[in-house]
This record gives C-alpha cells, sequence and structure tokens, in this order.
C-alpha cells in the first residue's frame, strides 16, 4: 500500500517576509501565565512595511491574531491556528517630539513611562502600573492610577488584514472602559501620546508610588492581571471575596489570596484550569451575588 503524503505545513504556503517566521513556536513561555499551546506559526515582522506587504500577499483563509507579551491573555492548551503575528525589533522605538511621545506598538508601557520621565514630561507615568506593550493597551483601553489610554492618545496607526495602513484619533476609536470600537482585524503598530511639561522628581517621585502600591496590592507572576472587569456600581474582587473564592484553586490555578481579581498558575497549571477557574468563579459570584462577571483577560486560540 503507498504511504500517504504528508500534508503540507501552512508555513509552506505563506508569503517570504523579511522578518521572522516559525512553525509551531511554544507560546506559554511568551505569556504571563507561562502555559498554553503553540502558534501554528509565530511571525515576527521586521518592520511596518514587511508586516503591510504580509498581510497583502496572506492567503484569505489564514487566521492572523497578534500578541503583545501575553499579559491579559489565557492561550488555550491547543495552541493558535493560523498565524500569530508579534511586534518586537522594529516596533519598540519610543520617541519624544516637543511634548508628544511616540511608541511602536511593541514598546513596554514602562518603558514609554521612563522615557517621558527622562525628558521632564509628565501625564504618562500611570502606563508604569501596566506590564503590557503599547499595542496590547488598544483592546481594552488600557488604564491604571487614574490614567488611561484614552486620555494621552493623539493618534494611532494600525495595518488591516488587508495590509492597509491606517492612521486614526481615539474618537474613532471609540475607547472607554475596557472596551474599544476598533475593528478585531486591525494590528496596531504605533500610538502618539502627549505629555505635558513637569518636575522630573516629581514624575519619578509618582513612578515609584505606583510601583509600591502595586507591589502592595496585586501578584507579580505568573498571572493576567484583573480577570473580570469591574461591572457597573460593583467592584470585581469584591464580589468574587464575598462569593468564597479567595484561594480557590482548580488544578494548578488558584484565586490569588492577595488580590482576588487575578487567577495565578502556582506552577504546573493548564490553560484549561484557569479558564476553569475563572467560570466557577463566574458561576459562584452569580449565585452569590446575581452579578455577571465579564472576562478581561482575552481567552484566545483552540482547546485540546
Ligand atoms: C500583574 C498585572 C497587572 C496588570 N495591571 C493592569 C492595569 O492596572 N491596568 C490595565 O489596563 N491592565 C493591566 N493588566 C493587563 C495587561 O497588562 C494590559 O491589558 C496590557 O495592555 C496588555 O498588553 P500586552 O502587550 O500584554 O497584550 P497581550 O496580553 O499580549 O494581548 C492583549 C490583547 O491585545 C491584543 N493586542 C496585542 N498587541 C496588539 C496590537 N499591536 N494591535 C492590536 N491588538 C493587540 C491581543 O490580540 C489581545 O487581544 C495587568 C496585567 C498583569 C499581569
Amino acid at each position: 500500500m503507498m504511504a500517504l503524503a504528508a500534508l503540507p505545513h501552512l508555513i509552506d504556503r505563506l508569503p517570504k517576509p523579511r522578518g521572522r517566521l516559525t512553525a509551531d513556536a511554544p507560546l506559554g513561555p511568551q505569556t504571563w501565565f507561562r502555559t498554553g499551546g503553540n502558534a501554528e506559526v509565530l511571525f515576527r515582522p521586521a518592520d511596518i512595511g514587511d508586516l503591510a506587504t504580509f498581510l497583502c500577499e496572506l492567503p484569505a483563509d489564514v487566521p492572523v491574531t497578534v500578541l503583545g507579551v501575553g499579559s491579559n491573555v489565557i492561550v488555550r492548551d491547543g495552541g493558535i491556528k493560523g498565524v500569530v503575528i508579534r511586534l518586537m525589533r522594529g516596533f519598540t522605538a519610543v520617541a519624544v517630539e516637543g511634548h508628544e511621545v511616540v511608541a511602536g506598538a511593541g514598546a513596554p508601557d514602562l518603558n514609554v513611562a521612563l522615557t517621558a520621565r527622562e525628558h521632564s514630561l509628565a501625564g504618562l507615568e500611570f502606563l508604569s502600573g501596566i506590564p503590557g506593550t503599547i499595542g496590547g493597551a488598544f483592546p481594552t483601553n488600557a488604564g491604571a492610577y487614574g490614567g488611561e489610554l484614552a486620555e494621552v492618545l493623539i493618534s494611532a496607526e494600525a495595518v488591516d488584514r488587508s495590509g492597509r495602513v491606517i492612521i486614526v484619533t481615539p474618537r474613532e476609536l471609540g475607547l472607554s472602559y475596557r472596551h474599544s470600537d476598533a475593528p478585531a482585524d486591525w494590528i496596531f503598530t504605533s500610538a502618539r501620546l502627549k505629555a505635558a511639561p513637569g518636575d522630573q522628581l516629581a514624575i519619578a517621585r509618582r513612578i515609584n508610588e505606583i510601583d509600591a502600591a502595586r507591589a502592595d496590592s496585586q501578584p507579580r507572576s505568573r498571572t493576567g492581571g484583573s480577570t473580570f472587569a469591574n461591572p457597573p456600581g460593583h467592584k470585581a474582587w469584591e464580589l468574587i471575596d464575598r462569593a468564597g473564592c479567595r484561594g480557590l484553586r482548580i488544578g494548578g490555578a488558584q484565586v490569588s489570596e492577595k488580590h482576588t481579581n487575578f487567577l495565578i498558575n502556582t506552577g504546573d497549571a493548564t490553560a484549561a484550569d484557569i479558564e476553569s477557574l475563572g467560570e466557577e468563579v463566574r458561576r459562584r459570584v452569580f449565585e452569590q451575588s446575581g452579578v455577571r462577571l465579564e472576562w478581561e483577560i482575552r481567552r484566545i486560540g483552540e482547546k485540546p
């Protein structure tokens, strides 16, 4: 009997970019939860031209997912089909232009806050409290300690699934609490942010205060940040605490003892453990208070 020919891997059907393509790339180590499956193909574009050309030439049936540093996602254990894009070298520059800061989407929020501080520019200190990238701030209008992306954004650059480059204003993005109206296929590539001249010592003090407040109140590893958005008129952590979920465990996943709206991987949690724990918390909160918690953490990829 003749052996069946192996199906070609997706990577063989993809355009050849200047950046790097990797087949079956593990994503777990690249997320804050440190668990989850593989990307069918991981693409690290060299620059925006490379990204736009690749998307333009990409067969229409290939799904595309973009990831920052994975501080707000559960990548399911079955991995992500299609192409996963990470904006790394070529997208991490942070430049100051007068009182404005132009940051690549792959730049860590902390670097943007520190660059502003170096130039005695105030107003971006809150970014130091968000452990993600500028690109990852768009879907949820990331915010912390009294600031949010919508307040400081002047304009943003994005590329759509067909490779078209778009410049948009915050008004067009419809940013509000943990919400954006931006089309799901847009990949943000940079942001122009406004700041104001300030006192460098006061800016540094504010960044240190934010760091100390985070250290006091949040777990800082193997977590995905706030699991659920605050429902109108409620605080998610209080509802979870009242429902008796503090410290609750499923497999290797646990509701943080320090902050009940944070789930943690205690060491060997699967993505399924973490997602099941989140669903169990939602069920108990609804039973106890009648409030339905909505996931803030994005759950992406396939169940095994
Ligand atoms: C300890 C801890 C504390 C946190 N505290 C806060 C907080 O105070 N406030 C807050 O808002 N968040 C907080 N978070 C959540 C998280 O840091 C933010 O949501 C952050 O903006 C996510 O950025 P990221 O690069 O990690 O994105 P990822 O987690 O990699 O992705 C998140 C979402 O953004 C999308 N995305 C990523 N890059 C792009 C891009 N270039 N274009 C379009 N979409 C993109 C992804 O597809 C995904 O849907 C916290 C997380 C942790 C672990």
